[in-house]
């Protein structure tokens, strides 16, 4: 075979590679849309990937053997290796917890990839066909902006979920016409590089882009990030796309829009979920009333205690029990507790049942991920809508670590940041237990008048350590009743 037909064959093989891959994205992507399916999703995924970076690998070798600069394939295998053994050693050590803000760190990467790719295809001056030219000079241009404000708006949200930046929303004056005007002066900016493709163009658009994405977020209050950080992921996939188009790589094309349109469309549905508009949160909080984030909660007055040998008791006598989980049942690590409590109280005759709150903790699903972890039956682990009405039937609600998704503000008063956010109407059962350490308010930073109302009783301290007094508690408790049949 002649060194051309042999380069032809790599160049055809990959294509096809690039096809493949695509499709197993695609089926990762179905694959992850429920449950049962999802470890497979991740398989395809994982199989994706690594048919894509062998195509590319053996295009690079295939242009090093053409002549090409050693150095390329020399960079791509430091790449591969250096960035999958931090990948390895950083998602082994990532806590379910931190989570949200590891991801919201990945997708600043992609978004500054699409940066230096974008700088990368203004600096290369690589001959493009005198028709294509124009439309060469946007896609560096909107690959620039994209990925700019995906990395700095990525940062912001990292910053946030990590707890080291406030979550309450930045307030600057006039926030909307400055979002406005960088947008304004993107969209004259870009006609003028297609028009001289100065370098100067593209600096100032970087620059702009950088503060719109630091601004876009810090504008975004706690309540509303879980939509953020899904809006980050479909920022991020527009950022892959634009540099695919640079690049002339499909695959990076395909995937960067599966990814943005995903990303968005899941933003979207989370939106109708909290009760929240779209675009006001794609534009960094704009006509939301902001939460000053001052903690107003002592201002509502006293809240009552409970010890755990009396929540035994209460739990020992009750007909239902139903458990609404948050972020603080993670940050204990109170699951396996939780499973425990609840074997224990369905062989005593207690109806236990689980109320998921679809922005409860720090990422979608991931009290769903806890329980599923701890062993706590599926067909007991409800979501908001299927256990709400149940509420003024159940004898006691354990709220466990959990507080802006019990808020009843959010339903009785139209001022508060969350209005508007359905919530778990716990307040509606006979008696609440609220497991929290302290009366700090929750992650949207808004007082809560749960803690206050007559049928609620706050059982301080962490999660797991009080459970297990529960649990201590309970073997001292005779049964009093049959077993319930399990389903
Ligand atoms: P919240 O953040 O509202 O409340 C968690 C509560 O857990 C706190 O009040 C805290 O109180 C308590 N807590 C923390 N550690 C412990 C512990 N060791 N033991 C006992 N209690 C503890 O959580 P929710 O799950 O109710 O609400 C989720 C919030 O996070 C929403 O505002 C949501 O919008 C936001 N969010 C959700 C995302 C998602 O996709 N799910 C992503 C990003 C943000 P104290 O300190 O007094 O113990």
């Amino acid at each position: 075979m002649t060194t051309e037909a042999l380069a032809g064959s790599v160049a055809s093989a990959a294509s096809a590679a690039y096809i493949v891959a695509a499709l197993l994205f695609i089926l990762a992507l179905a694959g992850l849309s429920r449950h049962e399916s999802a470890r497979g999703g991740i398989v395809y995924g994982i199989a994706g990937m690594a048919v894509a970076m062998l195509a590319t690998l053996a295009l690079v070798i295939q242009s090093t053997v053409d002549g090409g600069a050693p150095i390329g394939l020399a960079v791509l295998l430091v790449a591969v290796v250096l960035g999958g053994a931090i990948g390895l050693w950083r998602t082994a050590r990532v806590e379910m917890t931190g989570m949200p803000q590891f991801i919201a760190l990945m997708h600043s990467f992609v978004g500054l990839a699409a940066v230096l790719i974008g700088w990368n295809g203004h600096l290369e001056d690589a001959p493009v066909a005198a028709d294509l030219v124009g439309v060469h000079r946007a896609e560096i241009f909107i690959g620039v902006f994209i990925g700019a404000v995906t990395f700095t708006g990525s940062i912001v949200a990292y910053l946030k979920l990590s707890a080291r930046m406030k979550s309450a929303p930045l307030v600057l004056p006039g926030r909307n016409g400055l979002n406005i005007a960088a947008l304004v002066a993107f969209a004259g900016l870009t006609v003028w590089f297609v028009i001289t493709p100065q370098m100067w163009l593209l600096v100032i658009v970087t620059i702009v882009a950088l503060l719109l994405g630091w601004h876009l977020v810090a504008s975004i209050g706690g309540g509303d990030m879980p939509v953020v950080v899904s809006m980050l992921n479909s920022y991020s996939g527009w950022a892959a796309a634009a540099a695919g188009f640079l690049l002339n790589n499909d695959l990076l094309i395909v995937t960067g829009a599966l990814v943005g349109s995903s990303g968005a469309y899941l933003s979207y549905i989370m939106c109708k979920a909290m009760n929240r508009s779209f675009l006001n949160v794609i534009f960094g909080g704009y006509g939301i009333h902001a939460s000053t984030g001052k903690d107003g909660q002592e201002e509502l007055g006293e809240a009552r205690e409970i010890t755990a040998a009396e929540t035994t008791q209460l739990l020992a006598e009750a007909k239902s029990v139903v458990i609404t989980p948050g972020f603080g049942m993670a940050v204990a690590q109170a699951q396996y507790p939780v499973a425990e409590l609840t074997r224990q109280l369905r062989d005593r005759g207690v109806e236990v049942r689980f109320g998921i709150h679809p922005v409860a903790g720090r990422l979608p699903g991931h009290m769903n991920v806890l329980l599923a972890e701890a062993k706590v039956p599926y067909d007991i682990v409800l979501e908001m809508d299927e256990i709400n009405e149940d509420f003024p039937d159940t004898s006691v609600v354990l709220v466990i670590g959990a507080n802006d998704t019990v808020n009843p503000a959010a339903a009785e008063e139209p001022d508060s940041p969350i209005a508007g956010m359905p919530v778990l109407e716990v307040w509606k059962a006979e008696e609440v237990v609220v497991f929290k350490r302290s009366m700090a308010s929750g992650y949207a930073g808004v007082p809560n008048p749960l803690f206050h109302r007559d049928n609620t009783r706050m059982l301080f301290g962490d999660a797991r350590d009080r459970l297990d007094d529960i649990l201590r508690e309970l073997a001292e408790v005779p049964e009093q009743r049959q077993p319930a049949r399990r389903a």
